[in-house]
């Protein structure tokens, strides 16, 4: 019994992944995450927005909002959010500076109730990445080129995650989510891919 025991937990230490963190990104640890179900099952790409207060660039209340920590008092909307735990794995700001929350092989809670091509939540499988930004308002130059440099990153590192597997939040959850939103240019996004 002991024997088996001693075997299990080799087993266990043996096909557990370190932790992937990107080179070159701001490093925000948050507590929203878990266990992937399948951590081998990486295969979609999920494009989000996010601002906070909503249409409001700059400041740190996205960061602060990921990692539990942001002061509901300070807004009115911050109260309308106030005990909701999410997080992305990575934000890619403004000026094109990216924030990563997440390790890519962890469980990142982005999509909530979706489904992409009949597959169920989509956060199993998924890496999410937030723009800050609105649906209307134009994303930056700096944005979309930081987003496709770390595509390009996640992709060697999850080769399942081919063009045809990356989407916005809005087709994975429809009538639920409107993110990206119409301001996103995804023709200019797959051509710098
Ligand atoms: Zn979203």
């Amino acid at each position: 019994m002991h024997d088996d025991l001693l075997i299990t937990s080799l087993g266990i230490n043996v096909t557990e992944t370190a932790d992937i963190w990107l080179d070159g990104v701001i490093k925000r640890p948050s507590p929203n995450f878990n266990q992937r179900p399948d951590s081998e099952d990486v295969d979609l790409l999920v494009i989000h927005n996010i601002s906070l207060p909503p249409g409001q660039f700059g400041g740190d209340s996205i960061e602060l909002f990921f990692t539990n920590c942001l002061d509901h008092s300070l807004h009115p909307f911050f109260k309308e959010i106030e005990g909701v735990e999410v997080s992305a794995h990575l934000l890619v700001r403004r000026d094109g500076s990216v924030i990563q929350f997440v390790p890519l092989n962890r469980r990142a809670w982005h999509a909530g109730r979706s489904q992409f091509e009949g597959s169920e939540n989509c956060n199993d499988f998924s890496i999410g990445i937030e723009l800050e930004g609105t649906d209307t308002c134009p994303y930056t130059d700096e944005q979309y080129i930081a987003l496709a440099k770390l595509t390009s990153d996640i992709q060697q590192l999850y080769p399942k995650i081919t063009n045809d597997r990356i989407t916005g939040h809005s087709d994975i959850a429809p009538g639920r989510k409107t993110d990206p939103g119409e301001a996103f240019d995804w023709e200019r996004y797959r051509s710098l891919l």
